[in-house]
């Protein structure tokens, strides 16, 4: 397979990070890698670190840098990396940025590509709202934008689809602060570091996965 670098999608919760992140690793060999994945896993394992998690993510808060760092660097060690990972709602603080920049040189990777998704605060709002999750296989879906084929229930597995918890109202709108306040600076970041491409995230899961092709320069 060909070696390939890292990708990263920023972007708000609710954008379409995770769907196309599992289309990009379906026709690219690549491995996602989500943080907030590990986290339900941890959390469906009652890990310590689980524990830990449960207590930030159910009030739609970002849990501790120490923690997640010292997650990914676990993760990062074990995992082969010949097809590239694409990051998705990790890094999503400036301390993280730093981290995966420095643990990608310490692993003479190359270069992490950046795309930025973007979306209004009305449409983020609104995908959140109408999203649907499959506590087995983690796959999301969107009631309208994103249907499952069999009504409440997974293409990939068949079990019944549920509202996740921090998909309701009132913690949608914290993720939503917890973004702006301390993901949305990396936006700048990345933009000094010259390697951020923006992507617009309102079309079909086709359109923005072309969008993300061309972006990151994946053909070829
Ligand atoms: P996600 O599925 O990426 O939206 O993550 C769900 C929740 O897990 C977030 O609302 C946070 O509480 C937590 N989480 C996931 N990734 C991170 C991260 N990189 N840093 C801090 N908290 C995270």
């Amino acid at each position: 397979m060909k070696r390939r670098g890292s990708v990263y999608l920023l972007g708000a919760p609710g954008v379409g990070k995770g769907t196309q992140a599992d289309l990009l690793a379906k026709q690219y060999g690549m491995s996602p890698f989500s943080t907030g994945d590990m986290l339900r896993q941890a959390r469906k394992e009652n890990t310590d670190l689980g524990k830990k998690a449960a207590v930030y993510m159910e009030k739609g808060q970002l849990v501790p840098d120490e923690l997640i760092i010292g997650l990914v660097e676990q993760k990062l060690s074990k995992t082969e990396n010949q097809g590239g990972f694409i990051f998705d709602g990790f890094p999503r603080t400036l301390l993280q940025a730093q981290a995966l920049d420095d643990l990608l040189l310490k692993k003479k990777e190359p270069k992490l590509k950046v795309a930025f998704i973007e979306l209004s605060i009305e449409t983020l709002r609104e995908r959140l709202l109408g999203r649907l999750f499959c506590p087995n296989c983690q796959k999301t879906y969107h009631v309208k934008n994103y249907p499952p084929r069999r009504e409440g229930f997974c293409d990939s597995c068949n079990k019944p689809l549920i509202v996740r918890e921090d998909d309701r109202p009132e913690t949608v709108e914290r993720r939503l602060v917890a973004y702006f306040d301390q993901t949305a600076p990396l936006i700048d970041y990345y933009k000094k570091t010259g390697n951020l491409k923006v992507v617009n995230g309102l079309g079909t899961v086709e359109q923005v996965l072309n969008a993300l092709i061309i972006a990151l320069e994946l053909e070829g």
